[in-house]
C-alpha cells in the first residue's frame, strides 16, 4: 500500500472474540477528496460459515469535513496473525472519481457539451489537487464556452481568431466584463508568469459560473423572445 493510506489497528469480532487487525484506511475522504481523520461509525463481525470463501470484515466511516459516510470492506488474510494482530487487504477500493456537485444549467450543457466535459473535468482535477490542471482546465472550458455561444448566435461566426477578439464583440457589457476577466485570469493559468499574483484559479472559477448564470439567462431571453414574436 502507498502512502495514500495509513495503517491503524482495531478490535474486531473475530469467530466470536475480540482480536486486533491491522487495517488500511485512504487519507482522502473518497466522497469529498479532503485528507481528513475518519470517525468509525461500525465494525462488522467477521465470521463466515460456508468455507472456502474469503472472510471478510466491514467499516463504516464519517468525514468531518463532508460529515457524509463510506464504508470499506477488507478481506481478513489467512493466517496472518503477527506481533499480535491480523493483517488484512482492503478489497475493491479506488478513489478515482470524487462525487461533486455541479450545477451547470441544461442550457449551458446542451449549448457545449465540450465546455461541460472540461469543466467537470477541471472541478475533478482540482479535487484531487491537481491545480495546474485545475487552472488550464478552466481556461479551456472558458474558451469552448464562449465560442460555442457565438456558434448560436450565428453558426457563420469565425471562431479561428484569439478569444479577446470574440470577447470584443459581446454585446452585453456585463458579459463581456466577466468573459474579458476570466480571459485575462486563465491566460495566467496557462502562462509561466503571472499578470495577476493576487489571484488565483478559484477566482477564475468564480469569474466563470457568474458567466454561466449570464449566457443561460440570455438563451433563456432569446428563447422566450421567439416565443412573444410568433404572436405578434
Ligand atoms: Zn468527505
Amino acid at each position: 500500500m502507498s502512502s495514500k493510506y495509513i495503517k491503524k489497528i482495531l478490535p474486531i469480532n473475530l469467530y466470536g472474540g475480540s482480536s486486533p487487525c491491522e487495517f488500511s484506511i485512504p487519507r482522502r475522504c473518497p466522497l469529498c477528496g479532503i485528507a481528513a481523520t475518519f470517525s468509525i461509525l461500525f465494525t462488522s463481525k467477521a465470521s463466515k460459515i460456508v468455507p472456502h470463501i474469503p472472510l471478510y470484515a466491514s467499516i463504516v466511516f464519517e468525514c468531518p469535513e463532508c460529515g457524509l459516510h463510506f464504508l470499506l470492506g477488507y478481506e481478513i488474510i489467512n493466517d496472518s496473525f503477527y506481533d499480535g494482530f491480523n493483517l488484512t487487504r482492503l478489497v475493491e477500493y479506488e478513489n478515482s472519481d470524487i462525487n461533486l456537485n455541479i450545477n451547470v444549467p441544461d442550457n449551458i450543457q446542451k449549448l457545449s457539451p465540450n465546455f461541460y466535459q472540461i469543466y467537470k473535468e477541471s472541478l475533478q482535477a482540482n479535487a484531487h489537487h491537481f491545480n495546474t490542471l485545475y487552472g488550464m482546465g478552466l481556461r479551456k472550458s472558458l474558451e469552448y464556452l464562449i465560442k460555442d455561444w457565438f456558434i448560436s448566435i450565428d453558426p457563420e461566426t469565425n471562431i479561428n481568431v484569439p478569444l479577446s477578439q470574440l470577447i470584443n464583440k459581446i454585446k452585453n457589457e456585463d458579459i463581456k466584463t466577466l468573459a474579458l476577466a476570466s480571459a485575462w485570469l486563465g491566460n495566467d493559468e496557462a502562462h509561466t508568469t503571472r499578470k495577476y499574483p493576487d489571484k488565483n484559479a478559484n477566482d477564475l472559477l468564480a469569474f466563470i459560473d457568474v458567466l454561466i448564470t449570464y449566457i443561460s439567462g440570455e438563451l433563456k431571453i432569446a428563447e422566450a423572445k421567439s416565443l412573444v414574436s410568433r404572436n405578434n
